[in-house]
């Protein structure tokens, strides 16, 4: 089994020494492979996209930073309130239920959830860890040019079971300082709107005040996500290829560098 002691993971989240960075070309929708596990229609709109936004410019980027700006998040309620989304902690979304298969060699956990350098901060400051305890590089999304490894951000730490190390006894165990991606599940922005994931708290009953709470962060994490893809992009954009695309071998014991798109 992987050991994940034995790797050294260098990245510019703590430590910021530009001359240890290497970046990683980050793929518009690294974010979505997360949402693939869930519905067969997500994987079908994720498929049919994956070309087109693997190739995504700064520009298209940009432009799609400025329309969210001007968008209101008050724009995405009605959707939210009509899944009727409340929270039962199921934990369908914190355990590990499948694996998806990404590319003929990357097999991805259900529950691989993608964070930003900012949750695994928060996370570190309200519980006290490490950011080894925390976070782990997402060795399901990786570039390699043969000799270099390079991880595509982190994801949450993983349990010897595939959940996440902070569910415990059907619970989350750090809630008020949960991911920004946890606080909007099951909800993530598609191309039309508001994509919506399998989870056991829909048709519930949602408040206005819950389902602007939720709307204000989905637009939150797009813009996060998508600046994200920009830092990663500019500085190692000519890297990208999909046929550089791999997943960390179980007995790789060298470096792994983590790309996050911070400076
Ligand atoms: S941080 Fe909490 S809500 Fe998010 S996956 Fe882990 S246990 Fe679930």
């Amino acid at each position: 089994m992987f050991k994940w002691l034995s790797v050294q993971v260098v990245s510019s989240i703590f430590w910021g020494n530009t001359n240890l960075l290497y970046y990683i070309i980050y793929f518009y929708n690294i974010y979505s492979i997360i949402q693939i596990p869930f519905v067969a229609q997500s994987l079908k709109a994720f498929i049919s996209r994956f070309p087109q936004s693997l190739f995504m410019d700064t520009a298209s980027l940009r432009r799609g930073i400025e329309s969210l700006i001007h968008m209101h998040s008050s724009a995405l309620i009605p959707a939210i309130m009509d899944s009727g989304f409340s929270c039962q902690r199921c934990g369908w979304c914190c355990r590990e239920n499948f694996k998806i298969r990404i590319t003929k060699d990357i097999l991805r956990p259900s529950n691989a959830i993608s964070i930003f350098p900012d949750d695994i901060r928060r996370i570190v400051r309200g519980t006290g860890k490490k950011l080894d305890e925390v976070a782990q590089p997402d060795t399901y999304s990786c570039l390699t040019d043969g000799d270099t490894i390079w991880a595509i951000g982190w994801i949450l730490r993983r349990n010897e079971e595939g959940n996440c190390i902070f569910y415990r006894s059907g619970a989350c165990t750090i809630y008020e300082w949960r991911p920004v991606i946890c606080r909007c599940y099951p909800f993530f922005m598609g191309g039309k709107g508001v994509d919506i994931m399998r989870c056991g708290g829909l048709g519930n009953k949602t408040s206005w005040e819950k389902a602007g709470e939720i709307a204000w962060m989905l637009k939150r994490y797009e813009i996060k996500k998508l600046r994200s893809y920009i830092g990663i992009l500019e500085q190692v954009g000519d890297k990208l290829s999909p046929a550089n695309l791999c997943s960390l071998p179980e007995n790789y014991s060298g470096n792994v560098l983590v790309c996050d798109g911070e400076v």
